[in-house]
Order: C-alpha cells, then structure tokens, then sequence
C-alpha cells in the first residue's frame, strides 16, 4: 500500500486532499495544529502538533513516504494577509515550518514532496490594470510581491527548490490562485473573497445589500476545490518540477462575482462598495505551461463551483443561527 504525509490536513485543501487519497487507497498519515472544521478527518493517522516544533515534526516524519503535500501555512484572505497586521507571525510560522519539513522529509529518505506556494508571489507592479495582468510563471523576477505572505512563499519556493538541487528531493512547486469550494473558511477572519461574499449574501435579505471590499473593479480568478486537488496529484506524480500555477483564467471582478452569486441565490442584490484590504488591482491565472507540461485545465466554470459552494455556505449560515 502506498503512503502518503499530508501537512495541514486540518486546513480547507489538505482536507479534501485526504479524502481524494484515501479514494484511491492510500495509507495515510496527517498533522496540524487542528482537526478539520466541518468534517472527520480519512487520515489513518492524524498527529494533532506544532509543525514550528521540530521534535514534533521529527517524530512526524518517522518513516518513508512515497508523497509528502505540504500545505500548512499561517495563511488567510485578504482581512488576514493584507492589513499588515499579521506579518510577523505569517513570515515566521510558514517559515519555521517549511525548514522543519524539508529537513525531517529529506533525512527520513522521502524524495517525492509537493509544496503549495501561491499567485502572491507575483510582482506587483505587473497587476496594476485590472484587465491586463500578467502572471506567467516566468514574470516572477524581479521579485516584488505586495505582501509578506508572498514573500515568504518566494523564499519557501527557493529553499524547495535548493533542496532539489543539492540533496536529492523530488519536488514539486505550484502557485495556487484562489482555491474556492465547500468546507473552506466562511466566517472565521481567513475567509476569501468567494466564501465571504457567499455569507454576505446568504444573510442578506431578498432584495438587501451587501458590503464589498474596495471598488469592485479590482479582478482576479478562482479555482474550484476538485480542480485543485486533480491538478495537485497530477502535478506531483509528473516529471515536472514546477514552479507552475495552479489556478483557472477565468478572470471576474469583484463586483461581478458578488453579482454572480446572488444570481445563483436568486437575491436581487445591491452592493455597496466600502474602503477595505484588497491586494493586487487584477490578477489571473496563465495556464499555459501547465497545459503544456502536464496536460491539465480546469473542469469546473465559476458558476458550476459556486453552484456548489452557495448552498453549502447558505446551510453554515442556517445552521448558525
Ligand atoms: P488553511 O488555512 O485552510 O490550511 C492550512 C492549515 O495549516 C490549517 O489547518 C492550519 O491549522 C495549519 N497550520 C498552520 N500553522 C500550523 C502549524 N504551526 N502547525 C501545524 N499546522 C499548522 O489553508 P488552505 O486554503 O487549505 O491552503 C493550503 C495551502 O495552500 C497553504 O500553504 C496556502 O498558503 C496555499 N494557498 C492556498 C490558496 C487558497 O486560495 N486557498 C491560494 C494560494 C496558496
């Protein structure tokens, strides 16, 4: 029986990531600081413990793995990684992970490690017009991102990669963009934009208004959650080592994806643009290179995954009342 380790599998992707290996008969073992929010946990075993902890982690990674995912990160929506009020403990505690990982990983003879870096690394000054970003896994030097989070998954990305380089590992790197679906954050502060306005509209009244962060103009793209876990695997059992996005190009503003969910809840909603953290001006997924590498597009169009994510967003806020 293949084994596999997944870190963060208490977290919104390495969640459904269990679940999809479990499906195909893994063995498998899981950490993170908590256990899944909204449902049990198919991990075998599910080690609850501080990946900042390197005795914990050394003790975590006890044998060899045929894949390692590595998705714990001290992470966010923009109310988390934008004020620049949680920059030390992000910088810090994704950081400390990541070295502790790749050590532990590498000495226990595991070679095969995937690791979920991000569209923020991506330099700002190529999203400024809301139309026209570029996000081609080339343009991400000279380095420049908007946020300490971006940064910090610049220098994990790096470290990754080095230890490809030098000792061995087999690694794997993609830059999600905007992972979206049932069982993510809703209303815990690390909610994204897609949750968030799911709520907002879900306890909006028939004909209410909702607030939405910015002008609205603002675009970027989001990634059904089955989408992401299919490109997650093929990418790791595939030849190439990235870093390539992970996301879809399917470009919206914020305002009309508001206006699309409330499609989709059959509201007739008004929004009402309010100063708020909103990163980047556009940003878009290019997904040329994974095309070419690894034969990979999304199934999934913005609608049909918000077909999916509203009522199961519409039932949290039902449930919470
Ligand atoms: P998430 O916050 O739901 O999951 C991350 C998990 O890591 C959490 O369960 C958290 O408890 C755990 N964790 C944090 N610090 C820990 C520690 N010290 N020890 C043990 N566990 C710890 O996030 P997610 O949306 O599932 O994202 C998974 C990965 O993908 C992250 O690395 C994230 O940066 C990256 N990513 C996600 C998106 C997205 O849109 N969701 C976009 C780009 C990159």
């Amino acid at each position: 029986m293949k084994k596999a380790l997944v870190l963060g599998c208490g977290g919104f992707i390495a969640h459904h990531l269990v679940n999809r290996l479990k499906d195909e008969g893994f063995w498998v073992k899981g950490a993170d600081l908590k256990y899944p929010r909204f449902s049990k946990t198919a991990c075998d075993e599910f080690l609850q413990g501080d990946l900042r902890d390197q005795v914990f982690v050394n003790n975590l990674v006890d044998q060899k793995f045929d894949e390692i995912y590595q998705l714990a990160a001290d992470m966010g929506g923009a109310g988390y990684i934008f004020t620049g009020e949680n920059d030390a403990d992000v910088m810090t505690n994704s950081a400390l992970i990541n070295l502790n990982i790749l050590d532990a990983a590498h000495k226990s003879g595991s070679k095969r490690i995937f690791y979920s870096s991000s569209a923020c690394i991506y330099p700002e000054y190529n999203q400024l017009d809301p139309d026209n970003p570029k996000c081609s896994e080339d343009s991400a030097y000279p380095a420049a991102p908007d946020s300490e989070y971006g940064w910090e998954k610049l220098f994990s990305e790096r470290m990754y990669a080095s230890y490809a380089r030098n000792k061995g590992m087999e690694v794997r790197i993609a830059r999600y963009h905007n992972i979206y679906g049932p069982e993510g954050s809703w209303n815990d502060g690390k909610e994204k934009a897609p949750a968030a306005l799911c709520r907002k509209v879900a306890m909006a009244n028939n004909e209410g208004e909702i607030e939405v962060w910015g002008d609205g103009i603002q675009t970027r793209s989001f990634l059904y959650i089955d989408d992401c876990i299919d490109a997650t695997i093929a990418l790791t059992r595939s030849e190439f080592e990235g870093p390539v996005n992970i996301g879809s190009e399917e470009m919206i503003s914020i305002n009309n994806l508001a206006l699309l969910i409330a499609d989709v809840s059959e509201k007739k909603i008004t929004i009402n643009n309010i100063p708020g953290p909103e990163g980047v001006r556009g940003r878009n997924s290019d997904n040329k290179l994974i095309g070419e590498k690894i034969g990979w597009q999304p199934k999934y169009t913005l609608r049909d995954g918000i077909e999916k994510t509203y009522p199961w967003i519409d039932q949290q806020v039902k449930n919470n009342k």
